[in-house]
């Protein structure tokens, strides 16, 4: 189906959804829509976040309701006020158009009164969580005889957040021939036991698998003990300075622990779980959707119907029981054309999940050595210089100091300036990951050996520049002129040889033509450049050992905005 026209969707539905930016509908919508509004079979959906399950259920419910009768004819269940808010944010923009239609949220911990107030007006279709509903029906506030459909949504999560009875209860309060429409992420068993019990005959729809596993996210595995999971998470983040992702925990015991350690260590995160208030709870989504947090430690019911676009990471502390829960998950990063990592920190008896994983979604893990305290020491380093380097001096306000601070520091030549203004900033950075033990398990010299190697020749390309230390290059400069032409600093740099003429350096495979292109015909300190491959075939280590010069390998740079040090490993928090 290739636009919304082709349902029998009412017009004054079709314009309002266009005015969303709704043109084609998602394939869970493709399927879902036509039925529900020719059939009043029950349905199971399944399809991952973010498919668009919300207009799948919604705008057929839109279209069916008497909007001549106030009583409740759709009631919505879902598991969080949030979602709760969401929904009924969707409908009522999906519905804005048609006069006389209500929809109304009712969720726990938030006056009841306004929820009372608002159920005696138009209320055809109610968003509710099961708690809320249940009290609401004790009181009989919420009449449900009237009911023609209930939708489940997330139904597995509401389950797993133990609501099975409030939902058995809530589902026999409402007439017999009444339509329920289910729709989850994952189909774990618990559903099916539900299901048999309180739908008829249920048609089973599902959104494709394959459409379901984004294509540009990257699955990394760490292996460690358990007892350095938490380590290994904070040496990912230092490794990231850009990071912006969820931790994802078992619990929520686990999920305040993990946020408390990280405050406490100086990283820009904090926790959503359950023992919350919805104030505390919006606050800290706030300041993660602002970017001011960096990670967000979450169990998974507290991260449903969190709608965030750009994340980087996703770090699954443990794996998840249900392989479909690890694909959900990861499902949160790579969006919108973006590309995205996900990370699942696991010891050795987890390989099997990992394979399990591998095998039902058809995807590859790529399985990845702790960083050292010296990779992440000279990651953070040429981070710091890079910041240096690309900091906006404020001349105004810096002036009148100048003259003071230069008398001051007259003495020091050009490199011991740096040096101090380096150590400075850098020191207890250092100091923290002097003596970090290597915390890997499992096969470690061969396998870190094998990695390097291969990933060398799958990855770089060599490449020629003419200009060298001569011409005032170095390899700090050399990488800010590769940032700069790629306009970003996502690219992997590899090993960096500046001679005094010339220099060679390795940049991932997949930026080298791109990289040529560019900077054949720019200029560096007057030079005109000339860059080209070095030669044909990928750079293997031997290739590269030819070259007498001293060999430093660059890790990953990245860009500018990663705070100064507060305590060792940390960040400090920007707000
Ligand atoms: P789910 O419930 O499956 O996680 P949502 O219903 O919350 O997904 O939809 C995810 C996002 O996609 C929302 O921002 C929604 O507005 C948008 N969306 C839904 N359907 C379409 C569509 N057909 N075209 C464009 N955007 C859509
Ligand atoms: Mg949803």
């Amino acid at each position: 189906m290739n636009s919304f026209t082709e349902t029998e969707l009412l017009p004054d539905i079709l314009r309002a959804i266009e005015e969303l930016g709704f043109i084609k509908p998602t394939p869970i919508q493709a399927k879902t829509i036509p039925h529900l509004l020719s059939e009043d079979r029950d349905i199971i959906a399944s399809a991952q976040t973010g498919t668009g399950k919300t207009a799948a259920f919604g705008l057929p419910a839109i279209q069916l309701t008497k909007l001549e009768d106030k009583r409740t004819q759709t009631l919505i269940l879902c598991p969080t006020r949030e979602l709760c808010m969401q929904i009924t944010k969707d409908l009522s923009n999906y519905g804005k158009y048609l006069d006389g239609l209500g929809v109304v949220p009712v969720y726990g911990g938030a006056n009841i009164d306004t929820q009372l107030r608002a159920l005696r007006k138009a209320a055809q279709i109610v968003v509710a969580t099961p708690g809320r509903a249940m009290d609401l029906i004790r009181r009989k506030k919420l009449v449900l005889k009237t009911v023609v459909r209930v939708v489940l949504d997330e139904a597995d999560e509401m389950l797993s957040m133990g609501f099975k009875e409030d939902l058995e209860s809530i589902l026999a309060e409402t007439p017999q021939e009444r339509q329920v429409l289910l729709f989850s992420a994952t189909m774990p068993r618990a559903i099916n036991s539900m299901t048999k019990q309180y739908m008829k005959d249920p048609l089973k729809i599902a959104a494709a698998h394959e459409d379901a596993v984004a294509q540009n996210i990257k699955h990394i595995f760490y292996m460690v003990h358990a007892h350095d999971r938490y380590e290994l998470l904070k040496r990912v983040a230092d490794m990231n300075p850009k990071i912006y992702g969820i931790v994802f925990c078992r619990t929520r015991r686990e999920t305040k622990e993990i946020a408390h350690k990280l405050m406490h260590d100086g990283y820009n995160a904090d926790a959503i779980h359950g023992d919350l208030s919805q104030a505390q709870r919006d606050e800290v989504m706030g300041r993660f959707r602002s970017h001011h947090l960096q990670l967000l430690v979450a169990t998974d019911v507290a991260a449903r119907g969190l709608d965030v676009d750009d994340l980087t990471h996703i770090i699954n502390l443990n794996l998840p029981d249900d392989a479909e829960i690890y694909i959900h998950r990861s499902g949160r990063t790579g969006r919108a054309g973006k590309s995205g990592v996900s990370i699942a920190i696991i010891n050795t008896r987890e390989m099997r999940s990992i394979s399990t994983i591998e095998n039902r979604y058809k995807l590859k893990f790529e399985k990845q050595m702790a960083p050292s305290g010296k990779d992440i020491c000279t990651k953070q380093l040429y981070t710091l210089i890079d910041r240096i380097e690309k900091v906006k001096v404020d001349e105004k306000q810096i002036g009148p100091f100048l003259p003071a601070i230069l008398e001051k520091l007259e003495w020091l030549s050009r490199e011991e300036l740096i040096k101090h203004f380096v150590s400075a900033e850098f020191n207890r950075f250092l100091e923290y990951y002097k003596n970090a033990k290597d915390i890997n398990v499992g096969d470690r010299p061969k396998r870190e050996k094998q990695t390097r190697q291969e990933r060398r020749k799958t990855l770089f390309s060599r490449l020629f520049i003419n200009v060298g230390s001569l011409n005032n290059l170095n390899p700090v400069r050399l990488i800010g002129l590769i940032n700069e032409s790629l306009n970003s600093s996502d690219a992997t740099i590899g090993n960096i040889e500046v001679m005094k003429k010339f220099a060679f350096f390795e940049i991932e495979e997949s930026k080298a033509k791109q990289l040529i292109k560019i900077l054949n015909g720019g200029e560096f300190e007057g030079v005109k450049l000339v860059v080209e491959s070095s030669q044909e075939k990928p750079v293997t280590k031997e290739s590269s050992d030819h070259w007498p010069s001293k060999k430093r390998t660059y890790a990953k740079k990245d860009g500018k905005n990663s705070g100064g040090k507060k305590r060792g490993g940390g960040r400090r928090n920007r707000k």
